[in-house]
């Protein structure tokens, strides 16, 4: 065992305090550790695989699941009882959300990739996003290696499907089905297909480096210490596997799977917005022709065909934002190369 980055290991305590850590660099028997900024700690193993990993959490500060699963992972690494085998770059999103036990501070970090926080007064997201976004420059420098982002979340409300993906939208190089069929073993029960750019962490990471990136709703948030991490424990075997570059036995995985395609969205473009169901309706709740929606100013959304299903609906958005995702069922054959 080299010297410690942290008291007891544990990066989160130490971000959560916002204590210093003990130094920024270490090397252990297997690997060198380095701080590259808060939360960012970048992992390479003396003898390294030829993937690039990055698992990011804590985007939105408040969910915490995913943040205390990387957590324990990091700790197993330092304890020597994960031996990691492939580069790791682990990202702790948005610290100061998550020591105020939030979303965000000043605006939602997941919107503001691809550059686009240059659009508008820094702030402490868009300074952050600045900083994560040079963070995978320098971590994704070798383009022959190949690249896997997963940026993990839990949702604000329930959902038909516990787990699921939402993959961003690369109509140049479509899905393949065992990158697919390796987040179904991590747990992950439903596939949503983006249809248009959008400036989140994957769709940053799959756009600007080509990386298998997917954001991945894990379940409902909890505050930290209230998390059942026993409902990640398929995520954390597939999780475990990549980082020792274990094979996995994924044929089969999808055949369980539900995919879905966004069909449109709906923007909240009034100052008077409001669904016509209750905060508390799950994710992937679906309407019939028809059927009520939302209302935007004076102007009524209908469901347009039965199946139609809503996803991350969010009445309080800021005017011009998106308030919901509308989408239809697919096939794998319809998505996948
Ligand atoms: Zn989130």
């Amino acid at each position: 065992m080299g010297a410690k980055m942290f008291p007891n290991d544990d990066f989160l305590q130490s971000l959560l305090t916002g204590e210093p850590p003990l130094c920024d660099t270490v090397t252990h028997e297997h690997f060198s550790a380095q701080l590259l900024a808060e939360g960012i700690l970048l992992i390479e193993p003396h003898q390294a695989g030829e993937q690039d990993i990055v698992l990011s959490c804590g985007i939105h500060g408040n969910e915490t699941a995913p943040i205390e699963l990387c957590n324990q992972l990091l700790q197993q690494i330092f304890a020597g009882t994960l031996v990691p085998k492939q580069r790791l770059l682990f990202i702790f999103g948005n610290p100061p959300a998550m020591r105020q036990a939030t979303r965000f501070v000043d605006e939602n970090l997941n919107r503001l990739f691809c550059g686009s926080h240059q659009q508008a007064e820094a702030n402490l997201e868009r300074s952050r996003a600045a900083e994560l976004e040079q963070a995978l420059v320098s971590f994704f420098r070798d383009a022959t290696r190949s690249r896997l982002h997963w940026d993990l979340h839990t949702a604000i409300r329930g959902s038909i499907h516990e787990k699921f993906a939402v993959c961003p939208y690369q109509p140049q190089r479509g899905y393949r089905a065992d990158t697919l069929a390796l987040l179904a073993c991590a747990g992950i029960e439903a596939f949503l297909f983006n249809h248009a750019p959008a400036f989140t962490f994957s769709y940053h990471s799959s756009y600007t480096f080509g990386a298998d990136a997917f954001t991945v709703e894990l379940g409902k948030v909890a505050p930290f210490g209230e998390n059942d991490l026993s409902r990640l424990s398929a995520l954390e075997r597939v999780l475990r596997a990549l980082i020792t570059q274990q094979p996995l036995a994924s044929d089969d995985a999808l055949a369980e799977v539900k995919f879905y395609q966004v069909k449109r969205v709906i923007t909240r473009e009034q100052p008077e917005f409001s669904f016509a169901f209750s905060d508390d309706t799950a994710n992937f709740t679906t309407f019939t022709q028809g059927d009520v929606i939302a209302k935007n100013g004076d102007k009524t959304i209908f469901c347009d065909v039965t199946g139609e299903a809503v996803v991350f609906p969010n009445a309080k958005v800021a005017i011009g934002q998106r308030a919901a995702l509308c989408v239809v069922p697919v096939t794998l054959k319809d998505v996948c190369m």
